[in-house]
């Protein structure tokens, strides 16, 4: 079952941290970052993104629990 990734563009601050750690998931587009596609497969490094976002803008969920960013 893939993850859903959201990223807060009122949040972003669009330091493309999470572009640079995992391109093929985020794209920087102008000043915020966006999910190049929202459903993704599951992969421990989109969390790291979501936990490393100096805004915290990055959410994740499966089936609608969320995952991340971890405590
Ligand atoms: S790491 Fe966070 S603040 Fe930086 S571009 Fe990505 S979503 Fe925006």
């Amino acid at each position: 079952m893939s993850w859903h990734v959201e990223i807060d563009e009122r949040t972003c601050i669009g330091s493309g941290m999470c572009a640079g750690l995992m391109p093929e998931v985020f794209v920087l587009d102008g000043a915020v970052a966006h999910p190049v596609t929202p459903e993704v497969e599951p992969d421990e490094t989109v969390l790291d993104a979501a936990d490393s976002c100096p805004a915290m803008a990055i959410l994740v969920t499966d089936g609608g629990r969320e995952i991340g960013p971890r405590p």
